[in-house]
């Protein structure tokens, strides 16, 4: 059995590396006291431990005695005065002995992968290794490679969805979204590559030429088009660079080669990006709020949507997720009462609201009778090939002129 301790680096990160230490020692304790005598309890990496058991009877005694494990993880940990919650995600790898090829490495690896897939299935969970687990490692890997290549090979471009203001049908900014055309699979979703490059830290080299890029087009808009002298553009931005010490100087490079102030530009980071790494958060949102680059908080209600965050950070904005944009629509009124307190919460706080995923005329309907200002979404228009901006641009200056002159 691989065991995962869940969340382990926001204990280190809320009560301290000593505490974090002793937390090890009393699940390492526990596991010892649950196992039966004569298996072996290791611990392999920071909150990484192995349990060896022999003698089981077949696969289903395994997952029941690591179900057990992941159950005592129920009851608190006392460490020091304190009592202290947790849970484990644990990968199960068996074998009867028999099978040939199998050594102490691969059951080892194969746990490993199966605990990676009860992390996936969302934590405090037991999973068993199969075969069909490595096919997709295997995949992955192949599909990590082609990504470093196609870096290379410039298969990574942008589209652009205009974020509009409900009052006149104005496009104030856009959102860049990441593109990747495989060579022989096609167009690649950005939830499949984005997470891989997040892993694999390629998300720094990436993300750094989304910010260059989508500066670079927008200071041609900017430009070139008449009445879009304001026009900002959104990238999103993981966590993984934030957590890199030159994010806000390619921030602050990609502005100044493209003769733009940070009001061009805006960042589009998730609350668990802010949570995971508060410090690093901090610090980066701190230099991005002197350039004057706007931060907006996407996805909000996904995640801890916390309040003291929207102090304790520069937050200008929070996107309504989509899922709760989604139910506005629909009979029950549950996601209605959310987007209202949303909308409530950030007005009373000076924030702005921009709704994701509209996609139909009683979504938005409903977002304007709940006083929500600035809609995105397929019914106004899907990503776009950044030559097709001009054309979404123009189209809304035919059509309400007036308002535009008066802001631009
Ligand atoms: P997101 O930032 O929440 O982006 C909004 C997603 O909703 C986009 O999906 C967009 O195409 C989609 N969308 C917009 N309007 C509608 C609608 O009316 N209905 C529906 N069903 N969907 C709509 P996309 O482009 O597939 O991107 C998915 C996610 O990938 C993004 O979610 C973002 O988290 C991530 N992503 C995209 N580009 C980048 C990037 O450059 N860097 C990073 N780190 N993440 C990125
Ligand atoms: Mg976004
Ligand atoms: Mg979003």
């Amino acid at each position: 059995m691989f065991i995962d301790v869940d969340r382990f680096k926001l204990v280190n990160d809320t009560v301290g590396h000593s505490i974090g230490d002793q937390l090890l020692v009393a699940v390492g304790t526990r596991l010892g006291d649950l196992v039966p005598a004569g298996s072996l309890v290791a611990r392999i990496g920071g909150d990484e431990f192995v349990v060896v058991l022999e003698g089981l009877r077949d696969v289903a005694h395994a997952v029941a005695l690591a179900d057990g494990i992941r159950r005592s993880f129920a009851a608190p940990f006392r460490v020091g005065e304190s009592e202290l919650y947790t849970s484990a995600s644990l990968g199960v790898a068996y074998c009867d002995g028999l099978t040939a090829g199998m050594d102490a490495e691969t059951m080892i690896r194969d746990a490993d992968t199966a605990m990676y897939q009860a992390k996936d299935a969302g934590r405090d969970g037991v999973a068993v290794f199969h075969t069909s687990m490595h096919d997709q490692v295997t995949a992955r890997l192949a599909l990590e490679r082609d990504l470093r290549q196609g870096i290379e090979r410039g298969e990574l471009h942008l589209h652009f969805q205009p974020v509009v203001q409900l009052r006149d049908g104005r496009i104030e900014g856009f959102e860049a979204l990441l593109r990747w055309n495989h060579p022989v699979f096609g167009a690649i979703p950005p939830v499949k590559f984005i997470p891989i490059a997040e892993d694999t830290g390629l998300i720094v080299e990436i993300g750094g030429w989304v910010v260059r890029e989508a500066c670079r087009q927008v200071a041609g808009w900017r430009r070139e088009i008449p009445g879009a002298e304001h026009l900002y553009v959104a990238v999103n931005v993981s966590g993984r660079q934030l957590r890199d010490d030159s994010f806000a100087d390619t921030v602050s490079a990609a502005l100044f080669e493209n003769g733009l102030l940070g009001e061009a530009l805006a960042v589009e980071l998730t609350e668990s990006v802010l949570m995971d790494d508060p410090a690093a958060a901090t610090e980066v949102l701190g230099a991005l709020r002197l350039m004057n680059v706007r931060l907006l908080i996407d996805d909000f209600g996904t995640g801890y949507s916390s309040l003291a965050y929207l102090k304790r950070f520069p937050v200008d904005c929070v996107k309504i997720d989509q899922s709760f944009v989604a139910g506005l629509d629909q009979d029950d009124t549950s996601d209605e009462t959310l987007v209202a307190a949303i909308i409530a919460m950030a007005g009373a706080l000076g924030l702005s609201t921009i709704a994701e995923g509209v996609e139909t005329a009683a979504q938005e309907l409903r977002l304007r009778q709940l006083g929500c200002e600035v809609v995105q979404g397929y019914l106004y228009s899907r990503p776009v090939a950044p030559e097709v901006v001009p054309e979404l641009l123009s189209q809304r200056l035919d059509a309400s002129g007036r308002a535009l002159r008066r802001s631009a």
